[in-house]
């Protein structure tokens, strides 16, 4: 099934609503980078909140979703563009933990301590750069999610909820469910409306519970707000996708130093460049990199 990501609202209410399933993407990103469960989860959850975050971004932006944090994991990124393109990594992938009495994983051990910071930035791949929109909060809960609802609330001033889950198989290490979705009471939401969300959300079932049932993202939206009628505004594909390729690997070691490239070809074995952000590993040859002193000189 492809991955989903929706924004939907709510008939007459100022209510901003994103949700969606992200098995798929969240299962490649946990391949690529050899997570562990614990690893996986706090991944999964950040690169669906970063996908949701850049679903009210316009072409051309990205947001930026940070982690720097003093568990086992030490950080986390995931990055976002408009078109439900996501990537990211974590900085130790084999960070585990055992599961928690309540059978659930332990992302908030796994994460720690430490700062939450996103950056929303416009026009940087065309050069019209725009000054980015950025906020730092301290890490509250470490489960991801929380985290999030509190930059959100705090930083961006926009009261939310947020909920998101990663569900692993933790024989085969894959990842079974992803997903999760964010409820914002924009300016002009009523109080009551305010304390009815937040008490059906309350008593919602886990995303991971109703993606592994099968629900779609509206479906997901609709069984957590219960009576709250939902009416979908835009619904996108999401999937996990880096910006790196073998003419960005040849265009960062021509801009090294001459001294550095000048090792490397007398080397003589070529070099394997590796993209941290999605682990894909790129092989240049002596010839290339004869070829990127050549236009320097
Ligand atoms: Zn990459």
């Amino acid at each position: 099934m492809t991955d989903t990501i929706i924004h939907a609202h709510i008939p007459g209410h100022d209510v901003r609503l994103l949700a969606g399933v992200t098995t798929g993407l969240v299962d490649e990103a946990c391949r690529r980078h050899r997570t562990a469960p614990t690893a996986s989860a706090a991944l999964g959850r950040t690169l669906t909140g970063a996908l949701l975050l850049g679903l009210m971004q316009k072409d051309l932006e990205r947001v930026t979703v940070q982690f720097s944090c003093d568990g086992p994991i030490g950080g986390i990124v995931a990055q976002s563009d408009a078109g439900g393109n996501v990537r990211g990594y974590v900085q130790n992938p084999e960070a585990d933990l055992p599961e928690r009495a309540d059978g659930k994983l332990d992302v908030a051990g796994v994460v720690g301590k430490g700062t939450l910071h996103v950056r929303r930035e416009a026009g940087f791949e065309i050069g019209l750069m725009k000054e980015p929109y950025s906020g730092i909060v301290e890490i509250t809960s470490g489960e991801v999610a929380q985290d999030l609802a509190y930059y959100l609330t705090v930083s961006e001033q926009i009261p939310s909820a947020v909920s998101l889950g990663t569900f692993v198989n933790m024989t085969s290490r894959g990842v079974l469910a992803a997903g999760g979705y964010i409820v914002q009471a924009m300016p002009g939401t009523s109080e009551d409306v305010v304390e009815a969300l937040m008490t059906r959300i309350g008593a919602a079932p886990m995303p991971t519970e109703m993606i592994l049932r099968g629900l779609a993202p509206i479906d997901m939206l609709r069984t957590a707000l219960g009576d709250f009628p939902v009416d979908v505004l835009e619904s996108r594909d999401a999937r996990f996708r880096c910006t790196c390729s073998h003419e960005r690997v040849l265009a960062m070691l021509g801009s090294l130093e001459p001294a550095e490239l000048e090792r490397m070809i007398a080397d003589d074995r070529g070099e394997h460049v590796v993209c941290h952000v999605c682990n894909t590993g790129y092989d240049v040859t002596v010839d290339e990199l004869r070829a990127l002193r050549e236009v320097r000189s």
